[in-house]
């Protein structure tokens, strides 16, 4: 059985002492319980603070973003080992506010993919469609692309370390949530796609997290799903007792 894994994207948003209050209050909220994993994705300036709060619970970090280079002359981006020594065991690479609000590319975001994971951190690689193409019946073909040419180059082993989240553009911070149907038709074609590039093994044990307005009414729904493996999640995470009841869906 495949445990479920909720994240909080926090984005840009939180003051420090909200944050930290907001860590500790995920942190003893959180169950004790094997099959459920937590991480939060707070904004960088905040990662060594909350990485403080968070250490010795069950509750892992996560940073947002992250260059593929190891150092150099980048101003404002923050390499994966820099990362790793704030106290993240995550990042989130390929949200869609930075492939469409940045432009980030398949091939951009398979250097830092492969850079994150040569560095040692786990990846929650995110993919999903546009409105205007899951009208144009383009869902599977956009997640194909996504998938091959994001995962381009990676290892068995490697993906070990992936998690995905499928996260469909129009549903993100829209309080527009998939049906059950698709998602769980999005997420079989993922893990499919996943059996193709990689095998059985990896495709049955990959985690494929759903994103898109997940609320704590909706939560257990999607939760249930069989391919739905955790949510990845925006606006519910920034308070503690929203993101613990959708926490408190994934529990069988
Ligand atoms: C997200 O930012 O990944 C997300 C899913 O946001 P929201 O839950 O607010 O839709």
């Amino acid at each position: 059985m495949r445990p479920k894994f909720i994240a909080g994207n926090w984005k840009m948003y939180t003051t420090l002492a909200a944050a930290k209050e907001l860590a500790a209050a995920v942190a003893k909220g959180a169950p004790a319980d094997p099959n459920i994993r937590v991480a939060v994705c707070p904004p960088s300036a905040w990662l060594t603070a909350v990485a403080s709060v968070l250490k010795g619970t069950a509750v892992s970090l996560g940073g947002q973003n992250c260059h593929f280079e190891k150092e150099g002359a980048f101003t404002g981006e923050l390499s994966p080992a820099m990362l790793l020594e704030a106290g993240c065991q995550y990042v989130i690479l390929g949200h869609s506010e930075r492939r469409h609000g940045f432009g980030e590319t398949d091939a951009l975001l398979n250097k830092k993919t492969t850079a994150a994971l040569g560095a040692g951190l786990k990846v929650i690689f995110c993919i999903g469609e546009l409105l205007a193409e899951r009208e144009a019946n383009q869902t599977e073909t956009v997640l194909d692309r996504q998938l091959t040419a994001g995962l381009a180059g990676l290892t068995s082993e490697q993906m070990a370390n992936v998690v995905l989240a499928y996260e469909p553009v129009w549903a993100i911070g829209t309080g527009k949530v998939a049906t059950p149907e698709q998602a769980q038709a999005a997420h079989a074609f993922v893990r499919g796609k996943i059996r193709t590039l990689f095998g059985e093994k990896v495709a049955q044990a990959v985690l494929i997290q759903y994103g898109g307005s997940v609320k704590p009414d909706n939560a257990a729904t999607l939760l249930n799903l069989p391919d739905v493996d955790g949510a990845l999640v925006g606006g519910a995470s920034l308070k503690a007792d929203s993101f613990l009841a959708i926490v408190a869906g994934a529990v069988r």
